[in-house]
């Protein structure tokens, strides 16, 4: 999708009006300040920030995403092409800025933008968990009831960068949190598909297979990254889990068509540009 396609999705997807985006607009307004402890009193911001907002399937509620959790090293032979040892680490979680999300609707391959800074431009593909109950502390046993829904997305990488500043103990954050960072497709409610267990997780690159695997081969469950990320910080409605990668990542360069898929979801593809 170009930068017009997407803001243009950005603006429909606010509602087909202004009346819509008002309303959207003022009730994040109002909740972030609440969120900050500041009384509004009738004061205005200087600018709107949009809301993101991703498409619902079969349904025209919007889900908004407040928070994007991604946990790293989640299938163990992708752990050990990393250089770890998945037997002993506990999971772990980094961000990306909500604005990092690409949206990838059903159907479409969207233009994805080769970003700056890297020479290592690597896919990941991976089960996204969206959360609809928020809370701390949440048990394994009742993890499931917070998901409001599911989703397929791709947690680009620029893995130079990520690898130069591990190794200078550094933060990963220009590795992993840059714009666009985020292709992502629209969220399928859990009523419609259940809880994803198991099932086929593949990634293929120009029409050849390059990851393929199975869900069932996370180290830790979606259940089991919520209650751990609970303990972390407090889940709200909109937090949305990137559940990791199975092995074999690797590189794109510009031109290249990635196409993924999860058992029970429609594939989502983004060419790059
Ligand atoms: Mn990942």
């Amino acid at each position: 999708m170009t930068e017009k396609a997407r803001r243009s999705f950005i603006q429909n997807a606010w509602g087909m009006g202004a009346a819509a985006l008002s309303t959207l607009a003022a009730g994040s307004v109002a909740s972030s300040a609440q969120a900050a402890g500041v009384e509004l009193g009738g004061k205005k911001p200087v600018f709107n920030v949009p809301q993101v907002v991703l498409p619902v399937v079969g349904s025209e509620e919007l889900y908004p995403i407040r928070r994007i959790y991604c946990i790293g090293r989640n299938y163990a032979a992708h752990s050990r092409e990393m250089g770890s040892d998945p037997t002993r680490e506990p999971p772990f979680f980094f961000q990306k800025p909500t604005d990092a999300i690409q949206y990838v609707p059903i159907g479409a391959v969207v233009d994805h933008p080769y970003p700056s800074l890297t020479k290592n431009y690597h896919y990941e593909a991976e089960l996204v968990a969206a959360i609809g109950v928020g809370g701390k502390n949440i048990s394994i046993e009742r993890a499931l009831d917070h998901v409001w829904g599911y989703t397929l997305g791709l947690d680009m990488t620029r893995r130079d960068l990520q690898r130069a500043l591990g190794d200078e103990k550094k933060p990963w954050e220009i590795g992993k949190s840059f714009d666009y960072s985020a292709p992502i497709g629209p969220i399928h409610k859990v009523a419609k598909t259940g809880h994803f267990k198991e099932g086929a997780i593949w990634l293929k690159v120009n029409g050849v297979t390059k990851q393929s695997a199975n869900l069932n081969q996370m180290i830790w469950s979606v259940a089991e990254q919520i209650s751990k990320l609970s303990e972390a910080f407090e889940l709200f409605p909109g937090d949305i889990i990137y559940s990791g990668t199975p092995e074999n990542v690797g590189p794109v360069v510009k031109g290249d068509v990635i196409e993924m898929h999860i058992d029970g979801l429609p594939n989502l593809s983004v060419k790059i540009v």
